[in-house]
C-alpha cells in the first residue's frame, strides 16, 4: 500500500510508494525502477502525474490538502478525490466510454489511478488554437443528457437516488467554491476578484442591477437545494479532452446532486467565451471558426434534446411521469417531456450567463481571455461576454432555443 497516512506524492517518491499497486504495475510494467514520472497538473487544485513504463502509461491524480492555485493558505479537504472517484464510476455507468477508465482508488492517499488519454488534449487549448473536433457536440450533448436523465428519478429507483444524494451530500467544501466564486463573488467587491482594466463601467452596471442579482440568487437557490441529478459540477472546456474525433470528460471532483440544466449551461458558457475571445486568436478564418463554435453550441443542445427525449421514451423507470399516468391510459407523455425540458433550459441559460460573468470577474479566469496579453484588446471582448451573460440571465425564461442564444451572441460580436 501507499501508506496509512496521507502524504503528497512527488515525481521522486511516486515509484517507490506506488510500486505495490497492482492495477498500476499491470498498466505500466512491474519493475518500478523503470518508471518515468512527470507532473503535468495544469489545473487549479490537484497533482496529476503521467507514469510511463515499458508496458504503457497511466495517470495518477492526487488531491492536495489546499487549493493549488492559491497555496496552503486556502485549505481544501482531501475527500474531493472520493467524490471524483464515485462520480467517475457513475458517469461511466450512465454514459459508457465518456470518462477515463479507472484502475485504482486509494481513499487515504486521495489518489486515483486512471487511463492516460492520448493523444487527447484539453479542449480549451484546441479552441484557442482554432482546431475542430469531429463528433464533439454529439458526444457532449449525449453525455449531459444521459447523466442528467439516468441520475434522476426519471430513471433511478427512489431508494437508490436517496442513498446517492446522501453520499454526495458529504461533498460540502468543493461545491461551496462554486457557491462563492461562481454565484456570489462576481456581484460584489470580493477579496479574490480581479478584472481587466477598462471593464469598470460594465462591472458597475452588473452590480447595480438588482433584478439581475435576484435572478442569480434564484439560480443559486436551485443549485444548492435542487437535487434533480448528479451533475459533473465543473464541465468547462478544461474538463474535456479531445483528439480530432474523440472526446472524454475528466475532473468531476465538484460532483453533487443538483439541477439537470447545470452542466449543459456551464458548458455552453465556455463555448460562448471561446466564441467571444476568438477575434484575438484568429486571422483570416475568424468568421468561419466562430460560426463553427456556434454550430457546436446548437448541436450540443439539439443532441441533448434528442437523447433526453429518447431516454424519456425508452428508459422512464423511476417514480416520475410513470407510464401508468400516460401511455397506459392511451395518452402521449411527450408534451410532459417538453415541459420538463423547458424548465431545464430556463435553468441552463441562467447558469450559462452566470458562468460567463464569473470567468471574467472572480478568481479562476479562463485561458480563452487570459491568454490575450494586451488588456486593450481583451477588455472589449470580455465586455461583450459580460453583457451577453447579463442578457441570458435576464431572458433565461424567454429564450426559445440555442439558435436564439447564438443569434444574441452574433449581435454582441459586433
Ligand atoms: P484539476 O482537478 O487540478 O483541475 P484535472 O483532472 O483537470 O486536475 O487534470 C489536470 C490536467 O492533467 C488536465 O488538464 C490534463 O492536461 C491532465 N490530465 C488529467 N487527467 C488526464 C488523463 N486521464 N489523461 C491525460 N491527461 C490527463
Ligand atoms: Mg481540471
Ligand atoms: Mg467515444
Ligand atoms: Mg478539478
Amino acid at each position: 500500500s501507499a501508506g496509512t497516512t496521507y502524504e503528497a506524492l512527488s515525481v521522486e517518491t511516486l515509484p517507490e510508494r506506488l510500486k505495490d499497486v497492482a492495477a498500476l504495475a499491470s498498466k505500466v510494467g512491474a519493475d518500478s525502477a523503470t518508471w518515468q514520472v512527470q507532473e503535468v497538473g495544469d489545473g487549479n487544485l490537484n497533482l496529476v502525474f503521467i507514469v510511463t513504463g515499458p508496458a504503457g502509461k497511466a495517470i495518477v491524480k492526487q488531491a492536495l490538502p489546499y487549493v493549488r492555485l492559491v497555496g496552503d493558505s486556502w485549505p481544501l479537504p482531501l475527500y474531493r478525490a472520493f467524490y471524483e472517484y464515485h462520480a467517475l464510476t457513475r458517469q461511466a455507468a450512465r454514459d459508457p466510454g465518456s470518462v477515463p477508465e479507472i484502475f485504482h482508488f486509494d481513499e487515504t492517499q486521495a489518489l486515483i489511478v486512471m487511463e492516460f488519454l492520448s493523444p487527447h488534449l484539453i479542449l480549451r487549448r484546441k479552441l484557442i488554437a482554432g482546431e475542430r473536433v469531429d463528433g464533439l457536440a454529439d458526444f457532449l450533448g449525449k453525455f449531459c443528457a444521459r447523466t442528467a436523465f439516468r441520475g434522476s428519478e426519471l430513471s433511478m429507483k427512489s431508494g437508490d437516488k436517496k442513498a446517492d444524494v446522501g453520499l454526495f451530500a458529504g461533498n460540502v467544501d468543493i461545491p461551496a467554491i462554486t457557491e462563492a466564486l461562481v454565484f456570489t463573488d462576481p456581484y460584489f467587491i470580493a477579496e479574490m476578484n480581479h478584472h481587466t482594466e477598462g471593464l469598470d463601467p460594465v462591472v458597475a452596471n452588473l452590480r447595480s442591477d438588482v433584478e439581475l442579482k435576484v435572478k442569480v440568487q434564484q439560480a443559486l437557490q436551485r443549485f444548492v437545494s435542487n437535487t434533480e441529478t448528479m451533475v459533473h459540477g465543473d464541465l468547462h472546456s478544461g474538463s474535456i479532452m479531445s483528439t480530432e474525433d474523440d472526446s472524454r470528460v475528466i475532473d468531476p471532483e465538484f460532483a453533487q446532486y443538483g439541477p439537470m440544466g447545470f452542466d449543459i449551461g456551464m458548458l455552453c458558457a465556455n463555448f460562448l467565451m471561446a466564441y467571444f475571445s476568438q477575434p484575438a486568436h484568429r486571422g483570416d478564418d475568424l468568421d468561419v471558426y466562430q460560426e463553427w463554435i456556434l454550430g457546436v453550441i446548437e448541436e450540443v443542445c439539439t443532441s441533448f434534446e434528442v437523447e433526453f427525449r429518447h431516454l424519456w421514451a425508452t428508459e422512464r423507470t423511476g417514480i416520475l411521469y410513470p407510464s401508468s399516468l400516460f401511455e397506459d391510459q392511451g395518452q402521449d407523455s411527450a408534451p410532459a417531456c417538453g415541459a420538463v425540458l423547458a424548465g431545464l433550459w430556463r435553468d441552463a441559460w441562467a447558469f450559462c450567463g452566470i458562468e460567463m460573468h464569473r470567468r471574467c470577474l472572480s478568481l479562476a479566469h479562463n485561458a480563452d481571455f487570459e491568454d490575450i496579453a494586451d488588456p486593450a484588446v481583451r477588455a472589449p471582448l470580455e465586455a461583450r461576454n459580460l453583457l451577453m451573460g447579463a442578457e441570458l440571465i435576464h431572458k433565461a425564461e424567454r429564450l426559445a432555443n440555442a439558435s436564439a442564444v447564438c443569434a444574441i451572441a452574433r449581435g454582441f460580436n459586433g
